[in-house]
C-alpha cells in the first residue's frame, strides 16, 4: 500500500526514531522532526509544508511510536489545528500560524471535551458572544493536551444564539497568555511528556479574526479537523502496538525457561501472532480512511477514520496486553519499559472519541440500527 514516497518517508522517520528511542526528550524530538520538515508533511507547500496530506502525517506518527517516541502533539498541532486553519482560515490567519506550526517552531493544543458534555459534544456549553467586532468566549474545557506548551488553543465553543440544541460549533485561536484563559494540570497516570489541563475561559477577550471559518458553518468544519484526529490516534495506537511487540518478540526468542526460548510455545507465540495481524488489519482501514481524506471525501473518510480508530485502539490495547505478559515479571520492570504502556495503551481506547460511541456510530450510521440515547 505504500508508494516508494511512503516508503523513504517510513524509512527516514523509523531512523529519527531509532536515533531517540523511548528516553527521547520530546523537545528535542520534536524540533528535530520539525527542522527535517516531518511535522508539516501534510500542510500545504505554500505555507511552509510538505503538500502530503494525513496519510503522510499518520506514516511520520506510526514510525515514531513504533521506535518508543510518539509525538502526541501531532494529533492535535498539524493534523487538526493546522488541517481547519488550511482549509478554514483567512489568508492572515495562515500566514501567521502555518509555516510554524509545519516545522514545529509553534504550537497549537485543541480544546472540545468539557466536563459537563464529555463524549456528548452536543452538549458543549463553552458560549462566544460578541461585544463590538470583539468576541467573549466563557466556559470550561477538560483534559486538553499541551496547553502549556502551545502557543495558543484552538477552543470549540458555540455562538450565544445557538447555546442549545444541536451543536452549530464555531473554533477560536486562544492564545495562551490572554486574560481571562487559565489551566491547571490534571494529574494523570500517564507517564508522557505532554500534560492535560483543565481549562477556564472567563469573558476571554478575542478580537474578531480569532475565529477560524464561519460562525454559521456547523459540523462540516469541525469535522474536518476530527476525522485527522481520529486517524492520527490510529497511526499512534499502531506506533505503540508495534513498538510493544518488537520489544516481546526479542524477549521471547532471547529468553529459555525449558530447552527452547518461550516464543517456541504457541501460548506465547499464537497471541503475539494474533497482535501482529490485528495491528496489520488496522493500520490498513488506516490507510483508508487517510485515502479518503486526502481525497476529499469527509462524508466516507468519517466512517473510515472511526473504524480505523476503534481497531487501532482495541489491537494496540491487546498488543501491549500481551507484550507485557510475555515478559513475565519483566513485563513489569522499569528497565524494558512495557508496563507504563498499559495506561498509554488505553488512551487509544478512550479519546479522542471512545470505543463505545464508535460502536454507536457504526450501529445506527452503518446499519442503521435504532439509536439507544
Ligand atoms: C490522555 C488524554 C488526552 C486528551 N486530550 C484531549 C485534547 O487534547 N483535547 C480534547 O478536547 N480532549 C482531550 N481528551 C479528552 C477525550 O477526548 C475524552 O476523554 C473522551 O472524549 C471521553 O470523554 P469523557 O472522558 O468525558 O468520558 P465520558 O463521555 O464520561 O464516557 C465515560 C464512559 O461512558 C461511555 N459512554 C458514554 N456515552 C455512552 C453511550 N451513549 N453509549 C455507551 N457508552 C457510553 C464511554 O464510552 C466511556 O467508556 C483527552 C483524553 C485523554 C485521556
Amino acid at each position: 500500500m505504500d508508494t516508494e514516497e511512503h516508503t523513504a518517508l517510513r524509512e527516514a522517520v523509523a531512523a529519527l526514531g531509532r536515533r531517540h528511542g523511548r528516553e527521547s526528550d520530546t523537545t528535542r524530538l520534536w524540533s528535530e522532526a520539525g527542522k527535517l520538515g516531518y511535522l508539516g508533511v501534510n500542510l500545504p507547500e505554500a505555507h511552509g509544508g510538505g503538500g502530503g496530506g494525513i496519510r503522510e502525517l499518520s506514516i511520520v506518527l506510526e514510525e515514531l511510536g513504533a521506535a518508543g517516541c510518539p509525538l502526541l502533539m501531532l494529533i492535535v498541532s498539524p493534523a487538526i489545528c493546522g488541517t481547519v486553519i488550511a482549509r478554514f482560515g483567512t489568508d492572515a490567519q495562515k500566514q501567521e500560524w502555518l509555516p510554524g506550526l509545519a516545522d514545529g517552531t509553534r504550537l497549537m493544543a485543541f480544546g472540545i471535551t468539557e466536563p459537563d458534555a464529555g463524549s456528548n459534544s452536543h452538549r458543549i456549553t463553552t458560549t462566544a458572544r460578541r461585544d463590538g467586532t470583539d468576541w467573549l468566549l466563557t466556559g470550561r474545557k477538560v483534559f486538553i493536551s499541551g496547553v502549556d506548551i502551545a502557543d495558543a488553543t484552538l477552543i470549540v465553543g458555540r455562538t450565544e444564539d445557538a447555546r442549545t440544541g444541536r451543536l452549530k460549533p464555531c473554533l477560536f485561536i486562544v492564545p495562551r497568555d490572554t486574560p481571562g484563559f487559565s489551566r491547571r494540570p490534571i494529574d494523570m497516570e500517564l507517564n508522557a511528556a505532554e500534560k492535560q489541563f483543565e481549562l477556564v475561559l472567563d469573558d476571554v477577550r478575542l478580537p474578531a479574526d480569532a475565529l477560524v471559518g464561519d460562525e454559521d458553518a456547523g459540523l462540516l468544519q469541525l469535522f474536518a479537523g476530527l476525522n485527522p484526529e481520529r486517524i492520527m490516534t490510529a497511526a499512534f495506537a499502531i506506533g505503540m502496538g508495534r513498538h510493544a511487540l518488537a520489544g516481546a518478540i526479542t524477549y521471547a526468542r532471547d529468553r529459555s525457561v525449558w530447552n527452547t526460548p518461550i516464543g517456541a510455545h504457541q501460548a506465547i507465540a499464537h497471541p503475539l501472532a494474533q497482535a501482529h495481524i490485528e495491528l496489520e488489519l488496522a493500520r490498513l482501514m488506516m490507510q483508508k480512511a487517510a485515502a479518503l481524506y486526502d481525497a476529499g471525501d469527509d462524508m466516507g473518510a468519517g466512517e473510515a477514520a472511526n473504524m480505523a480508530k476503534y481497531a487501532a485502539g482495541e489491537a494496540c490495547v491487546k498488543a501491549v496486553d500481551q507484550a507485557v505478559h510475555t515478559l513475565g515479571g519483566n513485563g513489569l520492570t522499569r528497565e524494558y519499559g512495557l508496563a507504563r504502556l498499559i495506561a498509554a495503551s488505553r488512551v487509544a481506547r478512550i479519546a479522542p472519541v471512545s470505543r463505545e460511541m464508535i460502536l454507536n456510530y457504526v450501529s445506527h450510521q452503518t446499519l442503521g440500527l435504532p439509536k439507544s440515547y
